[in-house]
């Protein structure tokens, strides 16, 4: 078995410790690598490159970083099959969702290939006689990212190209169960002309991040993850002065309207529940189903769920890949269970699903649950697997008040014809990211991702805008030219 190494300082290196966690195959259920898991001292080493890195790259020109990020895209660009691959063979997830996902990375970088005008700032000329007035950003140092298994590429991505183009230099502490992509990246990285030092990966388990979270030269903390481990997250960096966003667990509600095309919205539900296993932060884990719309979706949203060719990520023709550990597996199944016992009604059951010359891995079918009410544990667990809920309300306000009472509020969307509905739904849900007729409304790289409620910890969203402002803090100057007389006035414009 290979071991995976962390990149520090350009360049693998074992670390210090000799601790280790086994990188399963989910298709298979083998065991296929080992990753190495950082003691305290190997993020001390990482974050003393990352600072050394820092004092040049943070006063590198914007062409400087423009030309290495413009390269940077062009060689993940070449290389989005054999990301994929690494991606899938970790993960699960089918090949083309893999490539989906780092093409979703990919248009971060895009975005972060435009920091000369992101960056630019504000300038008052004459704000007082002979006084001028100016603003711009910089950036704040050495930053983490710790992220989840569910997009081992794409959601590092949301914040390195970002961090990187800012002038930041960037510890990354991926997810241990599908390390490998980060190590691809960083390779990337370095090809694209980037100065070692400026992206680091460190791998490991909590050890890790807890010495990410109480290291004194991190400035700042994003973090993608359960919601548990996203509240620790911000609490603890937070207490030690850090900036942080920490970007929660989800459970995405569907609204379906009786005035919705049917069948339309019922295709789009399975592949949205059922897309990645479910193990997408975006997928719909709850449909509402309003008024008469109940019966004749669930129905349809059944049959196209039975429909879903489950199999290995590494076949062309599944749509649907294994789930990441014998772990969720048993824990996705279980809770079907409590479905049942629970008084819902399973239409469709994936429990003990065996996939013919995988009969090791870690499948889950596609499973639809009707008549789900609000204290069922299939309702107010994150299953995160691929399980659609079927909920009842009678009218669209009754529906939006459900969503609302929800903990998290990560994504929702509507299915409907009507402008008036959905323009009620768009203003009446705190959630962050609203879809009409559109399931996993995730935004596009130029505007930022994030949701509401126990899904985000800070008041950040990540890559667009809000990414920029996260990984900078503003200077105004005002100056005047010559020197005027002192007066021990408070200053006022004149
Ligand atoms: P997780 O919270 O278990 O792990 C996330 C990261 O935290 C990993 O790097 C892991 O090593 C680390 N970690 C785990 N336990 C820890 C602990 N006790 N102390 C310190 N660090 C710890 O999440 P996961 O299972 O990898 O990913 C799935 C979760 O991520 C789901 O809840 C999903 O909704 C969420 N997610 C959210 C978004 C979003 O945008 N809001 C996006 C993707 C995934």
């Amino acid at each position: 078995m290979a071991t995976i190494e962390h990149w520090i300082g350009g360049g693998e290196t074992p670390g210090e410790g000799s601790r280790r966690a086994t990188v399963y195959n989910p298709a298979t259920g083998h065991g296929q690598h080992e990753v190495v898991l950082a003691e305290t001292a190997d993020v001390d080493r990482a974050v003393a490159a990352a600072k050394e890195a820092f004092r040049e790259w943070g006063d590198s020109s914007l062409s400087k970083r423009t030309k290495i990020l413009f390269n940077f895209r062009e060689l993940v660009n070449a290389h989005v099959k054999e990301l994929a691959e690494i991606v899938s063979d970790e993960h699960g997830k089918v090949l083309s969702d893999a490539a989906g996902e780092v093409q979703r990375g990919l248009e971060v970088i895009e975005f972060a290939c435009g920091i000369p005008q992101l960056l630019k700032g504000d300038y008052s000329d004459q704000a007082s006689s002979g006084v001028d007035v100016f603003s711009f950003r910089e950036p704040l140092g050495v930053v983490a990212g710790i992220t989840p298994f569910n997009f081992p590429a794409m959601v590092p991505m949301w914040m390195h190209p970002v961090a990187i183009a800012c002038g930041n230099t960037f510890v990354l502490k991926p997810s241990e169960r599908d390390p490998s992509a980060s190590n691809f990246v960083a390779r990337l990285w370095q090809r694209a002309g980037l100065p070692d030092g400026v992206f680091t990966v460190v791998h490991g388990d909590k050890v890790a991040v807890d010495a990410i979270l109480d290291h004194p030269d991190i400035a700042a903390v994003s973090f993608v993850g359960s919601t548990p481990i996203a509240k620790y997250i911000h609490t603890r960096a937070t207490a030690n002065g850090k900036r942080v966003q920490a970007l929660g667990g989800a459970k995405n509600h569907a609204i379906i309207l009786p005035d919705a095309d049917l069948d339309y919205a019922a295709g789009h539900l399975s592949a949205a529940a059922f897309g990645s296993a479910g193990e997408r932060c975006m997928a719909i884990s709850a449909a509402v189903a309003v008024g008469e719309a109940g019966d004749a979706l669930v129905d349809l949203v059944s049959r196209k769920a039975g429909e879903v060719v489950v199999g290995s990520g590494r076949d062309p023709k599944s749509e649907m890949g294994p789930v990441v550990t014998a772990a969720a597996k048993e824990r996705i199944e279980r809770l079907i269970g409590t479905g049942e016992q629970q008084g819902a009604k399973i239409t469709v059951d994936g429990r003990g699903l065996e996939v013919p010359g995988y009969e090791g891995g870690f499948f889950v079918g596609p499973t639809v649950i009707d008549q789900v009410s609000t204290e069922m544990d299939v309702y107010t667990e994150e299953i995160f697997g691929p399980v659609l809920s079927v909920v009842r309300a009678d009218t669209v306000d009754a529906a939006i008040d459900l969503i609302n009472a929800n903990p998290y509020g990560n994504g929702t969307a509507i299915f409907t014809s009507s402008g008036e509905a959905a323009r009620r739904f768009q203003r009446g849900v705190n959630v962050g990211m609203i879809g009409i007729n559109v399931p996993i409304p995730v935004p596009m790289a130029y505007y930022s991702f994030g949701g509401w409620k126990d899904s985000l910890f800070g008041d950040k969203h990540v890559h667009g805008p809000e990414g920029v402002s996260f990984y900078t803090r503003a200077k105004v100057v005002t100056s005047r030219w010559p020197q005027a007389a002192a007066s021990l006035h408070f200053p006022t414009a004149s």
